[in-house]
């Protein structure tokens, strides 16, 4: 059973409830709503016949004023990293409507100024991509070229009009014959013209090009769809197993909130690499060979993305919209997007069938110890790990830890402490619809309003677990915490080869993955420091976190390591042999005895009802 709580105390809550629709009037969702002198811009993206290295783009402005500033963001909305901007678009040009030229000043690396001279339409064409050829045709999760299909991001591929962001667009795609469109845009009557309501929602809507497969289903009576980049080839997996999971987790998850927030989904599985979360639309990274073995195969990450159509999407930290894409932005609250939206990956696919609770333990004990050997949970709050994504680990004092691992527990830690307060009357799930009902909005929420939402639904104080927990580093007290539902967590020593050694993503432009090093590894021992920059791990090179898991995954005690960093611009050589350390791992047990009460909250817990 699910209960919605309102509880008069906390200030602001239940003052009002939220504008029902942004609709009044039943021509409001046919109208677009500009002036008719208002600037307008339209895109046609041209992929042509023989090049496979850019997008060419055309961007038509009417009514434009003058000079006309047009500019690419400095990073994508998900993805907290800059990204090369202006860097990847060349080929610039700009012309009246009957081809004059017209003079372009660059004013920044974002940033190009059209002297319009009073034209009423102007036409800026550029290309998009000025990565190599070969890096080009790699695909990863977020943007490429290549022969049988092409992903478009958004935040890499359109320019827009300064102060006119919230302007509507058409864009039309241009296509070698045969290739089809699978994106989140809205449709129009010409198959190859899309309508965005606004620039915001123009780049946050990735657009799938190419000959791919599509499935189309049902959920929470809301139309989904998946398309799938087979690499120009036929499925190689059991379709029907594939579909059955999306739908089960589309439903799980619409459930929690009792509806969806879109009128259409679009899971976009192309290139190689994790997902990134978008309106009514994610990109996931696919693995034919994996899924070929198991049709289920990115269940957890499709599970993940998905949940964030509420948690991120539309419920967002207040800092981060409406979106300023000239420069990064920083809140306290990635723990609530990213960590609670990895909690409740395991709770959807727990939930949804898809996962038993032997795994589902497993998981959750991986976790537990994962937190419990990263020293960097004593001086690393949540809120402090979320500020400091933009950074390196200097920031924290040469620590890192990720707010994923940080939020996904604090997850379970609060669900399962307001499920024990409130004697199972309300839990997690209340709070978040409770969240999403009063703050996916204009305004998005703050850490107070959180804490509010929590104490409001609980009608108990958090104020001390706030203190403790979120925005201090208390050591987790994991036998009480996991107690209500019947559970202590068992620690273990396990004798290990020391490969200890994490990889932390480029933090600026141009960057290569720097280290992170744990302090008395053998890494650390050898001399290596939080903040090299890692070329090669025993002559493989490293470029991303998942060649460096390559590279240490077979590694025993005694083996030869060999690395080559690049340190202040300088680069050097270490070496060491492999030595032996003890791990403490976790493992979630039952209670000697398990109550009536407990196997009642737990069983809430694991079935959300
Ligand atoms: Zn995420």
């Amino acid at each position: 059973m699910r209960t919605i709580v309102f509880v008069l105390t906390a200030a602001g809550l239940a003052s009002t409830a939220p504008a029902q629709t942004p609709l009044r009037t039943y021509s409001d969702a046919f109208i677009q709503r500009t002036g008719r002198t208002d600037p307008k811009v339209d895109y046609v993206v041209t992929v042509k016949d023989s090049d496979r290295t850019a997008y060419w783009v055309e961007m038509t402005m009417a009514n434009p004023p003058d000079p006309a500033r047009v500019a690419i963001p400095a990073w994508a909305p998900g993805s907290y990293r800059l990204t090369l901007g202006g860097r990847n678009i060349a080929d610039f040009t700009a012309a009246t409507a009957t081809g004059e030229p017209l003079v372009v000043t660059r004013v920044d690396d974002l940033t190009w100024s059209i002297a319009t001279n009073g034209a009423p339409r102007v036409v800026v064409r550029y290309s998009a991509a000025v990565r190599r050829a070969e890096e080009w045709a790699r695909p990863n999760n977020r943007w490429f070229l290549r022969e049988t299909s092409g992903l478009v991001d958004g935040p890499r591929t359109f320019l827009y009009l300064v102060g006119r962001t919230l302007s509507p667009s058409h864009v039309t795609f241009r296509l070698p014959a045969g290739w089809e469109i699978g994106t989140g845009l809205v449709p129009t009557t010409d198959p190859s013209v899309y309508w965005a309501p606004s620039y915001d929602v123009l780049i946050d809507s990735p657009a799938l090009l190419g000959r791919f497969a599509t499935f189309r289903f049902t959920a929470g009576g809301v139309p989904h769809r998946a398309v799938v980049d087979l690499n120009g080839g036929r499925p190689a997996f059991d379709t029907l197993a594939f579909v059955d999971m999306l739908r089960r987790i589309s439903e799980t998850a619409i459930g929690i909130f009792g509806s969806a927030p879109y009128k259409d989904f679009t899971y976009i599985y192309a290139g190689t690499g994790g997902g990134l979360e978008h309106l009514n639309s994610t990109t996931i990274g696919i693995n034919l060979e994996r899924m070929a073995e198991n049709p289920r195969a990115h269940q957890g990450v499709t599970a993940h993305e998905f949940f964030h159509a509420w948690n991120v999407k539309r419920l967002r930290p207040a800092e981060l919209g409406p979106f300023d894409y000239t420069r990064p932005v920083r809140t306290l609250n990635l723990w609530i997007s990213e960590g609670i939206t990895d909690y409740y990956t395991r709770l959807i696919l727990m939930r949804a069938g898809l996962d038993s609770l032997p795994g589902f333990l497993e998981g959750v004990a991986t976790a537990i110890a994962a937190h419990h050997r990263n020293a960097g949970r004593l001086t690393i709050s949540p809120e402090r790990s979320s500020w400091t994504t933009w950074d390196g680990p200097e920031a924290n004092g040469g620590e890192s830890l990720s707010y994923y691992l940080q939020g996904d527990l604090l997850g379970l830690l609060l669900d399962l402490a307001i499920r024990d307060s409130t004697d199972g009357r309300v839990s997690l799930d209340d709070v978040m619809r409770q969240l999403f009902d009063h703050f996916a909005g204009e305004r998005g929420f703050t850490s107070e309003d959180a804490l509010n939402a929590v104490n409001a639904v609980s009608g108990r104080d958090f104020q001390d677990f706030w203190r403790r927990y979120v925005s201090g580093t208390a050591e987790i007290p994991w036998d009480d915490a996991v107690r209500a539902a019947g559970w202590r967590v068992e620690f273990e020593p396990v004798r290990r080869p020391d490969a200890r050694l994490a990889l932390l993503g480029p933090t600026g432009p141009g960057g290569s993955p720097r280290v992170v090093v744990t302090p008395g590894s053998a890494a650390a021992r050898a001399g290596m420091r939080s903040g090299d920059e890692l070329v090669s791990f025993n002559g493989r090179p490293i470029g991303a976190s998942g060649d460096l898991a390559a590279a240490t995954r077979d590694l025993a005690v005694g083996d030869p390591v060999r690395v080559r960093i690049l340190r202040a611009g300088v680069e050097r050589g270490l070496s060491w042999a492999v030595p032996a350390y003890v791990e403490r791992e976790a493992r979630i047990v039952d209670l000697p005895t398990v109550t009536e009460r407990a196997r009642r909250l737990r069983a809430a817990l694991l079935t959300g009802r």
